[in-house]
C-alpha cells in the first residue's frame, strides 16, 4: 500500500467543528460524497471522508474530518484538532446561540492547533433565509459559502506551502507531501478512519 504511486501531491487534513445540529455531517456529505443525505444520525465520536480537488494544477486530496459537536464529546474531539492544516468552523445562521458559541471554538482551535492553521467560517443553512437570526453583516467578514470555503482554504494552506511559511518537516503541519514517483519515498501511513462515511 505505502508504495503505490499517488494520484495526488499533498494531503491536507481538516477538521469541521461547531455546535450540534448547524449541519456539519452533512457538509462533509455533501463535499465527499456529492449528495445530501436525508436522516443522518447524530454523529458520534468521529469519523472522516476525502475528496481530491486541484489547486494551482496540483492534485490534493483532502482528508475531513467531523466532529461530533455534543459538548459532552468535546474532551474526545480535541484530541482531533492536532495536525489540521484547516478547520472549518461552522454555525447555523436561523439559531443566534450556534453564532454566540463561535468564540469558545475559535478558542478551542487556535489553543488546539498550530499556528498556521487556515480557519474559515462558515454561515449553513443559507437556504433558511426568512428565519434568520444572524445578518449577514455581522458575519460578512467570515461567512463563505460551503465549498468556496473547502476550496479557499486549501488555495491558502497551499500558498503557505508555495511562500514557506508552512514547514512540513513539522508533524503538526497537517500536511503530508506525497512525491508523485513513488521509488524511494519515505512515507507515513494515514490514519484508518473509525468508519468512512456515513452508512445511512
Ligand atoms: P451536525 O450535528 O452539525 O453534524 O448537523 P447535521 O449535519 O446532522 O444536520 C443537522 C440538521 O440540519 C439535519 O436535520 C439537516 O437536515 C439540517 N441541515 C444541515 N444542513 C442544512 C442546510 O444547509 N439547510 C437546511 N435547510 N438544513 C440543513
Ligand atoms: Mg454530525
Amino acid at each position: 500500500m505505502a508504495t503505490a504511486p499517488y494520484n495526488y501531491s499533498y494531503i491536507f487534513k481538516y477538521i469541521i467543528i461547531g455546535d450540534m445540529g448547524v449541519g456539519k455531517s452533512y457538509l462533509l456529505h455533501q463535499f465527499t460524497e456529492k449528495k445530501f443525505m436525508a436522516d443522518c444520525p447524530h454523529t458520534i465520536g468521529v469519523e472522516f471522508g476525502t475528496r481530491i480537488i486541484e489547486v494551482s494544477g496540483q492534485k490534493i486530496k483532502l482528508q475531513i474530518w467531523d466532529t461530533a459537536g455534543q459538548e459532552r464529546l468535546r474532551a474526545v474531539t480535541r484530541s482531533y484538532y492536532r495536525g489540521a492544516a484547516g478547520a472549518l468552523m461552522v454555525y447555523d445562521i436561523t439559531r443566534r446561540s450556534t453564532y454566540n458559541h463561535l468564540s469558545s471554538w475559535l478558542t478551542d482551535a487556535r489553543n488546539l492547533t498550530n499556528p498556521n492553521t487556515v480557519i474559515i467560517l462558515i454561515g449553513n443553512k443559507a437556504d433558511l433565509e426568512a428565519q434568520r437570526d444572524v445578518t449577514y453583516e455581522e458575519a460578512k467578514q467570515f461567512a463563505e459559502e460551503n465549498e468556496d470555503a473547502f476550496l479557499e482554504a486549501a488555495k491558502k494552506i497551499y500558498q503557505n506551502i508555495q511562500d514557506g511559511s508552512l514547514d512540513l518537516n513539522v508533524a503538526e503541519s497537517g500536511v503530508q507531501h506525497k512525491p508523485s514517483a513513488p521509488q524511494g519515498g519515505r512515507l507515513t501511513s494515514e490514519p484508518q478512519p473509525q468508519r468512512e462515511g456515513c452508512g445511512c
